[in-house]
């Protein structure tokens, strides 16, 4: 084998090894998918996700740092906020059904969504009574309505009396703590 022969060798067993790396990489970053078939979402890393069991959960912020991807707990377990006009739900209009992130509770269906120029996703009422639960929040100064999950209280957003008709409410939502399933036709 000549010198150019063995160069090509070297190169394309390199070319090899980075797109197995690549596969592998992106392999490892798909943690949830949709069951088609089920409606449901699953996440194999997430053992107390579900878009059907109703039970309250108390788990430790242990527990959850260990369960959540990173951004999800900061939002979720440490109230922090996305930026406006980041998140993947503030501008979409598809209709369907929207679970909490850190648990699969339901949380609110996209006809009561409407169109908000603040730059998260805005809801005017929640999917059932069960799908949140109030907190009084003093901080930054001001005084506001905190939103968490109803069954895992996992921070969602805050509550405005600014909304739209017939509840005059708007549920401000995060967009890295909802997961959304559109409707099968
Ligand atoms: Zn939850």
């Amino acid at each position: 084998m000549n010198y150019y022969n063995k160069f090509s060798v070297c190169m394309l067993l390199l070319s090899l090894l980075a797109i197995t790396a690549c596969a592998q990489k992106k392999e490892h970053s798909v943690v949830s998918k949709t069951d088609i078939s089920k409606n449901v979402i699953q996440k194999p890393e997430n053992p107390y996700y579900s878009n059907t069991d109703t039970t309250k959960l108390n788990l430790s912020e242990a527990e959850w740092k260990k369960i959540l991807p990173e951004d999800v707990f900061e939002v979720a377990r440490h109230a922090d906020t996305e930026r406006p006009f980041t998140g993947k739900y503030w501008n979409t209009d598809v209709k369907g059904t929207y679970y909490c992130a850190a648990c699969g509770n339901k949380l609110f269906r996209s006809d009561s969504k409407f169109s908000s120029s603040c730059g998260w996703p805005s809801f005017f009422e929640m999917a059932n009574k069960n799908s949140v639960v109030y907190k009084d929040d003093n901080s930054l100064g001001m005084h506001r309505t905190e939103v968490l999950c109803g069954r895992c209280d996992s921070h969602l957003g805050h509550l405005f009396d600014d909304g739209p008709p017939p509840t005059g409410k708007r549920y401000c939502m995060n967009s890295i703590v909802l997961d959304f399933i559109p409707d099968t036709k």
